[in-house]
């Protein structure tokens, strides 16, 4: 067992080149210490040891590169630019600056040799570096050698990978094998591997530096085996906070909360339905929870438009009834609208106050909110992570319901809980379209109890479902019309194209301006993920209100959106997504009586796998057979949604990638926190280290 399990935390300004004001931007992306930094590892690397062949990059594509000067030329298009045509024996490529001097134009002379580097874009059919860093170059000149590849760092706002890279050196200066030390002694170790393995510190360094004879294949798919050893330690600390947290649950008090019949009645009342069985039944299950003196933690899980929002909303009656408020956090600005409008319809009638808290508000309005949660004056309290920063307080908080919980960590539920300052802890309901396997739901979500909902309400008509491809355009736009004139709504999603965000949303803005031009007489809104808060708030709220009849949108509507008059959705390159991702759009229609229809419009020719996905999708609408199969095809870290949402609830690991650990994982977290609670105390604080603030170890 190795002997040191704390080491000296080496704050960030001690760091060369990190002032308060980068300082501030590490923080906010929970870089703290210089040992954090060493934990911020490289996305991917670039190879700029060896010259690339032209032919062979493609978009997205970072590389050396070196060819012939052809042509350069400034030309006049929307900006001026100067382009730059360059060969090589196997093909062409442009160079293309839009700042340029004199001088540089007449640098680059036809017939001269020239080395770039840069990123590889794809302008109208031909590849591109914009902006490269080059030199002219003698014919057969050698590159100068690197030792090792260049990092490139997943970063925020202002901070360049020049930057990274000395941040990360300076962190390497200050840090050495102690400040690191093994926590993992190996017999843990070799439950999962039986290889050697190299000591953290070394991992570490190896992964900042890698020398260029490494396997970058195996990098990129996260497999080699220092991010293995890496994603088994994440692993092994997270799932050991669960267990502490749900240890420690039991400890804590919390209120008790009785059951107020009238209430309920009076709002049951109000509802055009009655409850499904499977919706009462989950509702006793959390009136037996918080009836109790120690605080709740259910995960309630119910498939896509299950009615999980009233049985949420029930529960928050039953603790604003006794004084005590709710908080509903969701993952997106528009999920949290929606649910504002939902509830303020519910509870408005019952003069219970609704209020919505998000990042960005004018301030005089934020004030003003903060202080109504402040004061007890908001009962209910609907928003994002924005109700976890600090300057939020709560005046009596009993109930926190977290909606579509894994698009969260337990970091941030955890920031949440802490916001009640007394010794009472909070109830914890969180709830969930994804159906978990229950071996995983063991393993990651130990510290919590589970419930289904495992019936859809009734008078359903179950969506019907068709693919087409892409030739068939003009008619599925028919379609839309049609839906339209007959007052129905519409969705058109737009899919990721080459895991970039800017280039989605572009793909969306062309389409609803092509859409636009086809359909005159139809109103139509554009939302995706760059839109400014308040602007993505005005398009859904016309949505919501009938007002936009057809809505072109990007995965941001993925979630919770619940407009029950839209009755077709058209899903573009579905080819592209999981099934969980397309059920849970999919699910966005067939909200109301009407008879609903979904187009995939995919893009020939189809792989063997998205074939086979699309006709998983057409034969069945039931969410547990999905998340079986999606299970089956592509493993537990999709089915979690980890991957597909991009939430980083990992650092390292991937539960897809790494199932094979789970095993090993459970062993080692069980035996470490039974016998030894500093190693258990030590992984938290180094994987988790918000996590640890909440746990008594
Ligand atoms: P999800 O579980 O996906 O969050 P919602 O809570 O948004 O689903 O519910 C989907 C729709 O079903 C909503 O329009 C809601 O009002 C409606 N609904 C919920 N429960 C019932 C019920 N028992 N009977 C009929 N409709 C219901
Ligand atoms: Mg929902």
């Amino acid at each position: 067992m190795p002997a040191k399990t704390s080491a000296k935390i080496v704050s960030l300004s001690t760091l060369k080149g990190i002032g308060p004001a980068i300082a501030t931007k590490l923080n906010a992306i929970g870089i703290h210490s210089a040992m954090d930094l060493l934990f911020h590892l490289p996305l991917r690397y670039q190879d700029r040891t060896k010259v690339q062949p032209i032919g062979s990059i493609r978009n997205g594509y970072s590389a050396v590169v070196e060819g012939e000067i052809r042509a350069c030329d400034i030309v006049f298009g929307k900006r001026r630019s100067l382009l730059c045509k360059i060969q090589d024996g196997t093909g062409v490529m442009t160079l293309r600056f839009f700042h340029f001097s004199a001088a540089q134009k007449k640098g680059l002379v036809v017939g001269k040799m020239i080395r770039c580097f840069g990123e590889a874009s794809l302008v109208r059919g031909g590849i591109e570096l914009i902006h490269p860093e080059y030199q002219l170059i003698s014919a057969n000149q050698p590159l100068p050698t690197a030792d090792y590849l260049t990092a490139i760092y997943p970063s925020t706002d202002g901070i360049s990978q020049v930057r990274w890279r000395n941040y990360i050196k300076a962190a390497f200066a200050v840090l050495n094998e102690d400040s690191i030390p093994d926590l993992l002694d190996s017999k843990y170790l070799s439950l999962f591997d039986s290889k050697n393995f190299t000591d953290l510190y070394s991992t570490l360094k190896l992964l900042h530096f890698p020398p260029p004879s490494v396997d970058l294949e195996l990098f990129s798919q996260g497999m080699h085996p220092l991010q293995r050893r890496l994603a088994f330690e994440e692993l092994v600390a997270q799932r050991i906070s669960h267990l502490l947290l749900r240890k420690d649950s039991l400890k804590e008090s919390a209120i008790e909360i009785s059951e107020d019949a009238q209430l309920e009645q009076q709002f049951l009342n109000q509802l055009p339905f009655d409850l499904t069985g499977a919706q009462k039944k989950v509702l006793a299950e959390i009136k037996g929870d918080i009836a109790r003196p120690h605080p709740m933690l259910r995960l309630l899980q119910g498939d896509v438009g299950s009615g999980k929002t009233i049985v949420a909303a029930l529960a928050a009656l039953q603790f604003i009834q006794q004084g005590q408020q709710a908080v509903l956090m969701a993952p997106t600005e528009i999920l949290a609208e929606q649910h504002l409008y939902t509830f303020k319809e519910w509870f408005d009638p019952l003069s219970i106050s609704v209020n919505l808290l998000v990042s960005k508000l004018p301030a005089a309005e934020k004030r003003q909110r903060l202080a109504d949660i402040a004061s007890g004056q908001t009962q209910l309290v609907v928003g994002t992570h924005a109700l976890i920063q600090d300057q939020v307080s709560y005046q009596n908080l009993g109930l926190i319901i977290i909606d579509e919980q894994h698009r969260f960590g337990v970091d941030q539920r955890r920031a949440l809980k802490n916001k009640r300052e007394d010794d009472y802890s909070v109830h914890q309901l969180v709830m969930t379209a994804t159906p978990i396997p229950r071996t995983l739901a063991m393993t990651f979500y130990a510290d919590l109890d589970y419930s289904v909902i495992d019936e859809l309400p009734p008078g359903r008509t179950p969506i019907e479902t068709v693919a087409l491809s892409n030739d068939k355009r003009m008619e599925v736009i028919e379609r839309v019309s049609n839906a339209c004139q007959q007052g129905r709504q519409v969705y058109w999603i737009c899919t990721l194209i080459e895991d970039s965000e800017t280039l989605q949303c572009q793909a969306a803005e062309t389409t609803a301006s092509e859409l636009a031009a086809l359909l005159p007489n139809i109103t139509i809104g554009l939302v995706h993920g760059r839109l400014k808060s308040d602007q993505k708030q005005a398009v859904m709220s016309h949505f919501n209100s009938g007002d936009i009849q057809l809505l072109v949108a990007t995965t941001v509507v993925e979630v919770g959106v619940n407009v029950p008059n839209a009755s077709l959705m058209i899903i573009e390159n579905p080819e592209r997504l999981g099934l969980s991702q397309l059920h849970q759009l999919r699910g966005r229609v067939g909200r109301g009586s009407i008879k609903s229809h979904c187009v995939l419009m995919y893009q020939k020719p189809l792989s063997k796998n998205g074939k086979q996905r699309i006709e998983i999708m057409r034969s069945t609408n039931d969410g547990f057979v999905l998340a079986e199969k999606d299970l089956q095809m592509r493993g537990p870290g999709q089915v979690l949604g980890t991957q597909q949402s991009g939430a980083a609830i990992f650092r390292i690991a991937d539960l897809e990638r790494d199932a094979d650990m789970i095993d090993a994982v459970v062993k080692a977290s069980n035996a470490l926190c039974n016998s030894s609670p500093a190693v258990a105390n030590a992984l938290i604080n180094r994987w988790c280290p918000l996590a640890a603030n909440y746990i008594d170890v």
